[in-house]
């Protein structure tokens, strides 16, 4: 076999490593911040009815512009928000692709905050632009003078934000993101694919976009929605976008089936949502119970917890590997990430980890 080093690829492509969360097969799988719940069966029954559908016209090509699921999608967000602002594709990872590809690119410059999602900078490399980066504050926050004060710095042609924050759980504040937009000719992206999970009185960005063109605000439905093995994400932002995206995205992205899963999903919005409390609750609990077994978690906005205090991070995952349970590991020194799960998933993970005794496995 050869290696990537035989092969003409790009310069800028040569060195770098693939997106690779572990996939295996484990009773507890809390490594990628799914909702661990399953999608209820009568819900289930509907989208299969939808598909079915679907399936009779698949020779034509779908509805280039998803029509019915950006409707769907709007209604869902609220905020005054009509299909016109609203653009879906493949998982908001595609999303953001479409957004590089039309104002990123080869020469470009993104504008990140790490320990930030671990695609934002893969999916930049993808498409020729360089990823620069600045520090957080104290406890992962990005105060708004940290946030212009980083900006003025590197000049970058987008800026990437992540609210809530993964890894970390940590949220942003509107104030963060309005002076962002103020202090860049840019395009600023938040990245809210865990806006269901913030606290009631946290507002999401959607709020902030009236008047602001150049901020577009993502959404999945592969966390809260239960809806992660569909890939569909979307966006918010003025009509503007979706015009800039068309001239990027490949005809027909969208396949009919997807457009059509994703349709009947959002029909039960209520039922796909209803177990958003429990696992908020989880999360909660995760806090409130790692102190006691010597841990440090950081707050969390998300459906994840991120805690500090592990002693040897690879081995207390390959502890809890051993028990069945998958976690993450993030490349953050003394610290692992967990996905908050089912009441039974949170039980045996806190049960297992309390096993290991203080500080881990080492
Ligand atoms: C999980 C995640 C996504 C979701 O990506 P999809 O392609 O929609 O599955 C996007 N952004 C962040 C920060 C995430 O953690």
């Amino acid at each position: 076999m050869a290696s990537l080093s035989d092969l003409p690829i790009r310069d800028d492509l040569r060195g770098l490593t693939p997106y690779g969360a572990p996939q295996k097969h484990v009773r507890y799988a809390l490594n990628v911040n799914e909702n661990t719940h399953p999608i209820p069966e009568a819900v289930a029954r509907d989208i299969v009815t939808s598909l079915a559908h679907a399936v009779l016209t698949a020779n034509r090509y779908p509805d280039r512009e998803f029509t019915a699921l950006r409707e769907s999608l709007a209604d869902y967000l609220g905020h005054g928000l009509t299909r016109e602002h609203v653009w879906a594709a493949n998982g908001s990872n595609e999303i953001i692709q479409q957004l590089l590809q039309a104002f990123g690119g080869p020469g470009r410059r993104v504008l990140g905050f790490p320990p930030t999602y671990s695609m934002h900078p893969i999916i930049t490399a993808g498409v020729g632009s360089t990823w620069v980066t600045a520090e957080r504050d104290a406890d992962f926050e990005i105060g708004p003078e940290t946030a212009v004060r980083a900006i003025e710095r590197h000049t970058p042609d987008l800026v990437f934000l992540c609210a809530p924050n993964n890894p970390t759980g940590t949220g942003l504040s509107l104030e963060t993101i309005a002076a962002a937009y103020d202090a860049t000719d840019g395009i600023v992206f938040v990245d809210e694919a865990y806006a269901e999970f913030m606290p009631k009185d946290r507002p999401t960005a959607l709020t902030l976009l009236p008047g602001r063109e150049r901020l577009v605000v993502s959404r999945t439905m592969s966390k809260a929605f239960a809806f992660a093995g569909v890939r569909v994400g979307y966006l918010a932002a003025d009509p503007v976008i979706a015009d800039a995206l068309r001239l990027v995205r490949l005809p027909y992205h969208l396949s009919a089936l997807t457009q059509a899963a994703a349709v009947a999903a959002l029909a039960h919005t209520p039922e796909m949502l209803a177990m958003v409390d429990d696992i908020i609750g989880q999360r909660d609990r995760i806090i409130a119970e790692l102190p006691e077994l010597g841990y440090r978690p950081w707050a969390s906005e998300a459906n994840f917890v991120l805690f500090d205090g592990v002693d040897d991070p690879q081995a207390t995952f390959n502890a809890l590997l051993e028990r069945d349970i998958l976690i993450r590991d993030v490349g953050i020194s003394n610290a692992l990430r967990v996905t908050a799960g089912t009441a039974a998933e949170t039980e045996f993970f806190l049960r297992s980890l309390a096993e290991l005794g203080p500080g881990g496995a080492r």
